[in-house]
């Protein structure tokens, strides 16, 4: 079995409910996506309902108070996030029609939002077939390819058609966060062990610091 047969069975298996995973709506897919930006999922599972009950679309973000924003963001940290994403709201507004783009180069050009951030909006919203590498996903094709480009590595291996696109990038990410973790990776349960350099070639897994791309 491939790769990423191996990987999907397993995210079928194992993948935690989380609120962003059940919406293509492309802002509520947005918002989680600066929240995870430097914060851990269950801090933002209690911020993400209340700010998308208070601020329920981009035209009712942009509509606000800088101040009420910043409340609402009041407790996650990196505050930078939350004008970007304010001044994102606006700028769709204004420019877009109130519509985010779904291509990762038109995403890109938006506050606050990097390579990542493009890639995992435009899959995870549009189911667009692209990469998207965040830490977690780093890590994971560091060790099972032992590959240093992963970027290109991951533009090659992500499926071509959007549903199952969507399904592996959430997959690897979901595997960096519960199986091949930072510090001691679970490789005996690892559904790609068998493809796994790091573990064919015995190399020693360095820990990689915490710390999340745009
Ligand atoms: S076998 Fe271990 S090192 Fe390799 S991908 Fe799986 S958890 Fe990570």
């Amino acid at each position: 079995m491939s790769f990423t047969r191996k990987l999907l069975a397993w995210y079928k298996r194992n993948a935690r409910v989380l609120p962003w995973r059940k919406t293509r709506n492309p802002y509520a897919v947005l918002v989680s996506e600066f929240m995870l930006q430097q914060t851990q999922v269950s801090r933002v599972l209690e911020f993400y309902p209340r700010f998308l009950k208070r601020f329920p679309t981009f035209g009712s973000l942009a509509r606000s108070q800088p101040k009420a924003v910043m409340e609402a963001w009041d407790g996650l940290g990196y505050y930078a996030r939350a004008r970007n994403l304010h001044r994102l709201a606006r700028e769709v507004t204004r420019l877009h029609d109130g519509t985010l783009p779904d291509k990762p180069e038109d995403l890109r050009t938006l506050p606050g939002v990097g390579r990542y951030t493009a890639g995992a909006v435009a899959c995870f919203a549009y189911e667009k077939p692209v990469a998207t590498v965040d830490t977690n996903v780093r890590r994971v094709l560091e060790r099972a390819f032992g590959s240093k480009d992963v970027w290109e590595l991951a533009e090659r291996l992500v499926p071509k058609k959007g549903e199952r696109a969507w399904r592996f990038n959430q997959a690897l990410m979901e595997l960096g966060a519960l199986v091949c973790t930072a510090r001691k990776p679970k490789c005996p349960e690892c559904p790609v062990r068998s493809d796994c350099r790091a573990v064919r070639s015995g190399i020693q897994i360095r820990n990689r610091q915490p710390g999340h791309p745009r």
